[in-house]
């Protein structure tokens, strides 16, 4: 895992930051909510439904938060009137989760509302192990009364699969990831190896016995799996993915007549979110490094 860690003192020199937005640009819509529309049409005429994330998180100041909500809101109903499909992607702590879960829930609450009128789906997106719990109580209690609505699990953490089964039993319509955040080794696993394997263990819980939910990966060898499940198992479910990743994959699982979702995220704190991009693979630490030497 060293090699993947990135000083945060560094991520703060503005040359680094220069740097780090050259290669951002690839993940992100733009700065704008006309950026983020102009990329889910274009991700539904590739034949994709699109989802909106606006970048933010671990917001405490009680004006930007119900600017985030309003945000929210003017995305929602420009979609419905771009004719756009497919929905919302948000982070608790952008609407008020580090100041409590009534906050939390209150402007979820808020958003959902208006996306039930414009026919869009909500999915809660799941940050930090500190997080998680407070997060599952507000979407089962948002859950109760709202249909269209979605919850993320993470592989990575060892808490997951007993999270997965009070899912399932609740009928939760879920989104399997392998978990972008830093844990510590007592909650999450650490290899690659063990996070794999357990996120395929998760999936075959999925197709046995879920309604309808997300595999939301780029790895080749966990998407051929629920391509194998998918044949045994008839199932409503969707293969996401995030802006800018794997855009040579999502064209031929649309044309296989799959389901698939683009995760487009917008605006200007794209600091956080092109950080955990980054240090997912190698790869791009390569490519920051190469970038210094040609900046
Ligand atoms: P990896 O093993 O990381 O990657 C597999 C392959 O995909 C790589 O070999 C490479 O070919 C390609 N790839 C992966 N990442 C990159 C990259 N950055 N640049 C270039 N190529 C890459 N995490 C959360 O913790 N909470 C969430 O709510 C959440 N929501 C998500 C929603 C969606 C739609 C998606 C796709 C991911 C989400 N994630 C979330 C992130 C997720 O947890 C992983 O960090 C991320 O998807 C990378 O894992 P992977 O499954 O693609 O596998």
């Amino acid at each position: 895992m060293f090699q993947y860690r990135i000083d945060t003192k560094m991520e703060k020199s503005p040359l680094v930051e220069k740097v780090l937005f050259k290669i951002a640009r690839q993940w992100i819509a733009g700065d704008t909510m006309d950026d983020a529309l102009q990329s889910a049409r274009q991700a539904n005429k590739n034949g994709m439904n699109a989802i909106l994330n606006k970048l933010g998180e671990h917001m405490v100041s009680k004006p930007k938060i119900n600017q985030t909500v309003d945000e929210y809101l003017t995305l929602v109903s420009n979609l419905r009137k771009a004719k756009v499909t497919g929905g919302l992607s948000i982070k608790p702590t952008q609407v008020g989760l580090a100041l409590g879960t009534k906050e939390c829930s209150k402007n979820l609450e808020t958003i959902i509302e208006q996306a039930l009128q414009d026919l869009a789906f909500v999915w809660i997106d799941m940050e930090s192990s500190e997080y998680t719990s407070d997060t599952f109580a507000i979407y089962l209690s948002l859950f109760e009364k709202y249909e269209r609505l979605g919850i993320v699990i993470q592989a990575n953490l060892k808490r997951t699969q007993k999270d997965l089964e009070m899912l399932l039993r609740k009928g939760a319509k879920i989104r399997l990831v392998k978990g972008a955040y830093h844990e510590s080794p007592k909650n999450a696993y650490r290899t690659r190896h063990d996070v794999d394997e357990n996120y395929k263990k998760l999936m075959k819980r999925l197709f046995d016995d879920a309604n309808e939910f997300a595999i939301a990966t780029h790895d080749s060898k966990l998407i051929k799996m629920a391509i194998n499940l998918s044949r045994k198992h008839e199932r409503k479910f969707e293969f996401q993915m995030l802006k800018g990743i794997r855009d040579e994959l999502k064209p031929t699982l649309v044309k296989d007549g799959f389901a698939v979702a683009e995760y487009i995220p917008y605006g200007t704190n794209w600091l956080p979110y092109s950080i955990r991009r980054l240090k997912e693979r190698k790869r791009n630490i390569l490519l920051l490094g190469s970038s210094f030497i040609h900046s």
